[in-house]
């Protein structure tokens, strides 16, 4: 591939729909080429800017589940004497403040789960695309980058295990807010490890994981941090994130 090849792929690359080989040729252009590593670093934030400016979905296919569902157990049958348009009192009242109190309790509980859900997707996403690191190299440049560009404490994860190697770090944003990818070389394989600040109110949490587009996705809070580590290869992923947790 050259540079035109590149620049007339990159959203198709971008996008995560090239086939892993066809990705290989590209990443190893753009990785030679200071010329397409910039062009791919603005446009990757390009997306990701139009992609935290999008509109959410409108109401979550849970919510309007539980909804139907409330409307399916409402009293019934319906009296026979109700007039066409229901007065606000009565049943239809009583119903329509279950609807309310349904949707204020679905609100909130959706928030949070959604919230996850989008740290997760997102980090999901961001391995895919796999963008070119803005540093490259010792765990001291990293660390260095990491100190002068984040506005929050990376937990900058340091492995004993000679088969895992910090290949570099950039700047990224996840949930809308400022964050960091750094990626690794476990067993030859890619891995990203994505933080951001979490929440100051927010109590250190467990590790968790999910399956999610054929990637295993381990989050946890720690010292501060929300951690998000994404890789194709699920004993990998667990011993990367082992080896973070216990330090
Ligand atoms: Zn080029």
């Amino acid at each position: 591939m050259n540079c035109d090849d590149i620049q007339n792929a990159l959203y198709v690359y971008l996008d995560g729909e090239f086939a892993e080989l066809e990705a290989r040729d590209f990443e190893r252009h753009v990785d030679a080429c200071a010329r397409c590593t910039k062009l791919m670093v603005r446009e990757g934030r390009f997306l990701e800017a139009v992609r935290d400016a999008a509109p959410q979905d409108p109401a979550p296919a849970g919510l309007r589940d539980r909804l139907a569902l409330a409307i399916d157990n409402a009293p019934s049958p319906l009296p026979a004497t109700l007039p066409v348009a229901p007065r606000p009192r009565g049943w239809a009242f009583a119903l329509a403040a279950a609807a309310l109190v349904l949707v204020a309790v679905g609100l909130s509980v959706g928030t949070t789960a959604s919230a996850e859900n989008t740290v997760i997707d997102e980090s999901v996403a961001t391995h895919q695309k796999s963008l070119p690191m803005e540093v490259r190299g010792s765990h001291r440049n990293v660390s260095d980058f990491l100190q002068q560009n984040v506005p929050f404490a990376v937990d900058l994860p340091t492995f004993q295990d000679p088969t895992a190697r910090l290949v570099g770090a950039r700047l990224t944003r996840v949930h809308g807010r400022e964050a960091v990818l750094l990626n690794y070389e476990v067993d030859g394989e890619r891995m990203s490890v994505i933080q951001l600040a979490a929440e100051t109110s927010v109590d250190d949490a467990e590790p968790a994981v999910q399956s999610k587009r054929g990637f295993d996705v381990w989050t946890f809070k720690r010292k501060g941090v929300l951690n998000s580590f994404v890789g194709r290869d699920a004993r990998s992923v667990r011993r990367l994130v082992r080896a973070a947790y216990r330090r």
